[in-house]
């Protein structure tokens, strides 16, 4: 299984505004909008590959997608 993070905007903003305001990321199976959280991102929503995973690229990320990632993924570190 390959996964990815994709962001989350602040409320009301969108990944086609301008100057989207980013929230936090998600780790996503590849390809799919739906984190491992649940929460529904958008679709046209920025990605970036898992590899940065527990580097500063790779924050904030969601803690309910952090706790499910190392559960599926059990070699991976915490930060
Ligand atoms: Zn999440």
């Amino acid at each position: 299984m390959e996964y990815e993070m994709r962001a989350e905007y602040v409320e009301g903003a969108s990944p086609r505004d301008p100057e989207p305001r980013f929230e936090v990321w998600h780790m996503t199976r590849l390809g799919e909008t739906t984190g491992l959280c649940g929460r529904e991102l958008d679709p046209d929503a920025a990605t970036q590959t898992a590899d940065v995973w527990a580097t500063p690229a790779g924050l904030p990320l969601c803690h309910a997608c952090g706790a499910s990632y190392i559960h599926q993924v059990p070699h991976v570190d915490l930060p």
